[in-house]
């Protein structure tokens, strides 16, 4: 991810370049292991509240087949988070290949949908994970995956305070697989590519099939679409209550100016 100057916040455009990024290699035979990065000093803000710069789904390939995001009502936000936060996101979680995720600084609500749907999170030790979202009227980020990530307990507690977890924190949680200075987080996390770069490919394939099989007859995409639907009530209610989709303490004063602005420029 390469939008330093907004810390790799997620909009259109980033969504389906980091698809085709995922989509080419995937399918291409010489790339075994797929590393997600951010440049900057953060690896995600989350998403980008601040618009699409005047473009809209029409510009781009949109994958899932409902399209319409700009449809009235809660239909066209149902639409467009149904393509760009879950379904896409579950995709890249089923890529038919190992994943890391490279976190550093902060990883923030959306951004942990990034971290989330890597196989692995190797985690510089300054990195901090936080979702806020309950803050801004919301029951967690839409690609809910708290309880897994880290147990039930702890997810209330992290989602109720929406306090940061430090990387040790989320190592000891089992969310993050590995910790390491920040200084050598790239060369750790590629070194740790390449190790797994030298097993079949096939069996790899069918590794992370396997695990992320179990995780789903455990109910976790059944659970997943449930949330999806409690996370758009309180998007409606959000609506009904501050004519917003989230709660406006919820929102640091800059980003909701720039939300505000995107509203009224019709983006
Ligand atoms: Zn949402």
């Amino acid at each position: 991810m390469s939008r330093p100057e907004a810390r790799n916040a997620q909009g259109l455009q980033m969504t389906y370049e980091l698809n085709a990024a995922f989509d080419r290699a995937a399918r291409d035979d010489d790339i075994k292991v797929i590393i997600l990065a951010g440049d900057g000093p953060h690896f995600s803000s989350g998403h980008d509240l601040g618009g699409d710069r005047g473009r809209t789904w029409r510009d781009f390939p949109v994958v899932g087949t409902w399209a319409g995001f700009d449809l009235g009502g809660a239909e066209g936000r149902y639409a467009r988070e149904k393509e760009i936060y879950l379904e896409i996101t579950e995709r890249w979680r089923n890529l038919p290949k190992p994943t890391i995720a490279q976190v550093h600084g902060k990883c923030i609500a959306g951004g942990l949908m990034l971290a989330w749907c890597c196989d692995l999170i190797v985690a510089a030790s300054g990195a901090r994970f936080r979702d806020p979202t309950l803050e801004m009227g919301v029951c967690g980020v839409e690609f809910f995956m708290h309880p897994w990530e880290v147990g039930v307990r702890q997810a209330k507690e992290w989602l109720f305070t929406s306090d940061w977890l430090t990387a040790e924190e989320a190592k000891a949680l089992g969310m993050v697989n590995r910790v390491v200075a920040d200084a050598d987080l790239a060369s750790f996390t590629l070194d740790l590519a390449a190790r797994i770069a030298r097993k079949p490919a096939f069996a790899l394939k069918a590794t992370k099939e396997a695990i992320n099989h179990v995780q789903d007859v455990q109910g976790r995409r059944n659970a997943m679409m449930h949330v999806f639907s409690l996370h758009h009530l309180c998007h409606a209610n959000n609506e009904l209550q501050w004519q917003m989709p989230v709660h406006p303490d919820g929102l640091p004063p800059k980003v909701r100016e720039a939300f505000m602005k995107g509203r009224a420029d019709g983006k």
